[in-house]
């Protein structure tokens, strides 16, 4: 549970990194082309075409910073783990698994089992988790 939360937040922390960068490397390709005009009104169109090259660059890659953060995001939220419960049936040993409902916990009692008719414990609630997010580190 610990290593969870804390995973989540070093997420969240990484993409208001990229999203500062994104917004600074922005700026300064405003910046750039700012100058470029002002250059090219004063007459001094290499150094215009320079800062035009170079506004147009940072713009880019900000671009391309933002699209690559986004993506990122987006596959986060596709590989989210599903809570799963199992619900037992003690006397028969009929067993089930469905998604974790709120209000579950272990060795609460629910709903008659389907064959014996006794009632059905929980006997576990896990997180399910696929190789491939075992594996995938931000
Ligand atoms: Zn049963």
């Amino acid at each position: 549970m610990m290593t969870e939360s804390n995973q989540s937040a070093t997420t969240a922390r990484i993409s208001t990194y990229m999203l500062t960068i994104v917004l600074i490397v922005l700026a300064l390709s405003i910046v750039a082309l700012l100058f470029a005009v002002n250059a090219f009104l004063v007459g001094n169109e290499v150094v215009a075409g320079y800062l035009l090259i170079i506004g147009f660059i940072a713009m880019g890659l900000s671009a391309w910073l933002l699209f690559q953060s986004r993506r990122r995001v987006t596959n986060l939220k596709i590989e989210a783990p599903k809570i799963m419960t199992t619900i037992e049936c003690l006397k028969c040993g009929f067993k089930s698994v469905r998604e974790f409902q709120r209000g579950d916990y272990v060795y609460k009692e629910l709903d008659k089992c389907q064959k014996c008719d006794d009632k059905m414990v929980i006997t576990a609630i896990y997180k399910e988790v696929k190789e491939k997010e075992k594996s995938y580190n931000v």
